[in-house]
């Protein structure tokens, strides 16, 4: 029984009705923080209050919150087409979308696939695998390999892929034929700016202590985030993704890169694979395809998945049994066009590029901090860690709360704050929240 005071507008029990999603909800009800706007590097809070947002919501905003560009190009296509069907039906804006995110993703990955959200990008991605390996021959690689920490979404593919305990423990039920390799985080190179410089090929070589055990031929892909986010910004290190690269290639295993959080632009180069000059298989996505401003996900593929899986099937027959009702909405579609035209014009690449050295030395003033144990940073992305309290995951969880109340929002998984601000901060915007972080920790029990 919590009320809620928005501009006068109370309403008894309006909080109880909605159970939101990985949200301490009865806490949360007793001291709620909503926001009612969004505009640029900003929110407004419930009571008025000015909050910068230092994680572009959930690294979904680079181009800053509610741009017009975006609200006009979807209201414009709602008046004009508000819903056609996916499935044997089409409308021209999937067709631009599909060849922009081509367009920005390296060769030679042209075919995309539009799903709703980055937890069915990764569902599409696996079962893409195995009609893959159906079609081509080699439908006994039905093993999936994914990691430690890993986050890939919360849908029971996600989730037999996940390696964060709190996301499996109550849900034992999953994917047969997944096995993990280790995380990529040794604690031997703390405060690391950028990729750590030992033990790449050592733990990439997981991967074929696996085809050693299973037999690589039964391997049907391999599932990483280039660098784990959700699990705190875990930077492989130099030489991890070349070697797990070559040995996809030596046992025939697909390379699938889960990049929701880091494609469009989050290290300064379209998708991580350009930075790291890997490229994968199989690409998710979803977050900044739309700028965060309506659900959306995809999956890209190189042209010969694509064509395998295509060319399998008589010419007038479905290839691929898959897709959603809401597979490339008309909306969703407006959306990512305009973000991504909002990317090209603006560069926002080249400036996440230019504005991450200010963001990392900023970060890392921070490390002087008694509570600060370590702080990982990459592009516009960075991990900073805070000592437990005892409990784990207590004192972010606290910190979270207090830093919203002194103005700033900033994602924690744990004890570990994510910090990630738009493409389109100016340095001032660096410097305040960092401020507002210190303060936080000064602040901290
Ligand atoms: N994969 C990664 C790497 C993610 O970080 C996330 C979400 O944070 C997902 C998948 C799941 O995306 P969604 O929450 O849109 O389902």
């Amino acid at each position: 029984m919590h009320d809620l005071d928005v501009g006068g507008a109370t309403r008894a029990n309006s909080l109880e009705e909605h159970w939101m999603p990985f949200t301490g909800n009865r806490d949360f009800k007793i001291n709620p923080r909503l926001v009612v706007k969004g505009e640029g590097m900003y929110y407004t809070d419930h009571k008025g209050g000015r909050v910068i947002d230092g994680s572009s919501a959930l690294f979904c905003s680079p181009a800053g919150h509610a741009r017009p560009e975006i609200a006009d190009a979807v209201s414009a296509q709602l008046r004009e087409n508000s819903y056609t069907p996916p499935f044997q039906l089409g409308h021209p804006g999937s067709f631009e979308l599909a060849r922009r995110v081509a367009g920005l993703l390296p060769e030679p990955l042209n075919h995309v696939f539009f799903v709703n959200s980055g937890s069915e990008s990764i569902d599409t991605a696996l079962k893409i695998a195995m009609a893959y390996h159906r079609a081509n021959g080699q439908a006994q690689r039905l093993r999936f390999v994914s990691r430690e920490r890993a986050y890939h979404g919360v849908n029971i593919g996600g989730v037999s892929l996940a390696g964060m305990v709190k996301n499996r423990e109550t849900f034992p039920v999953t994917m047969p034929n997944v096995v993990t390799m280790r995380h990529t985080f040794t604690g031997k190179e703390l405060f690391c700016d950028g990729q750590p410089q030992q033990d790449g090929v050592e733990l990439a070589n997981d991967l074929e202590r696996h085809c050693q055990t299973y037999g690589g031929s039964t391997i049907a892909a391999v599932f990483v985030e280039p660098v784990a986010g959700s699990t705190g910004t875990l930077v492989p290190p130099v030489g991890y993704l070349e070697r797990i690269r070559e040995i996809c290639d030596a046992h025939g295993i697909l390379l699938v890169f889960d990049e929701v959080i880091t494609g469009f632009g989050r290290l300064g180069a379209p998708f991580a694979s350009q930075l790291f000059g890997v490229t994968p298989d199989i690409c998710t996505m979803a977050k900044a395809l739309t700028n965060g401003s309506i659900p959306m996900g995809a999956v890209a593929v190189r042209d010969e998945i694509y064509e395998t899986v295509t060319d399998a099937s008589p010419e007038n027959a479905i290839e691929f049994f898959h897709g959603y009702t809401y597979s490339a909405h008309p909306a969703a579609c407006a959306a990512g066009n305009a973000a991504l035209e909002i990317y090209r014009s603006e560069a926002l690449f080249d400036r996440a590029a230019e504005l991450a050295p200010y963001f990392k030395d900023a970060m890392m003033s921070l490390r002087d901090h008694d509570l600060v144990t370590d702080i990982r940073t990459i592009g516009m992305m960075s991990g900073l860690e805070v000592a437990h309290d005892g409990v784990p995951g207590r004192r972010g969880q606290e910190m979270q709360k207090t830093l919203f109340w002194n103005g700033c929002h900033v994602k924690f998984t744990g004890d570990t704050a994510i910090v990630a601000p738009a493409f389109v901060a100016e340095r001032a915007h660096i410097d305040e929240i960092v401020d507002k972080i210190r303060k936080t920790l000064d602040q901290a029990k």
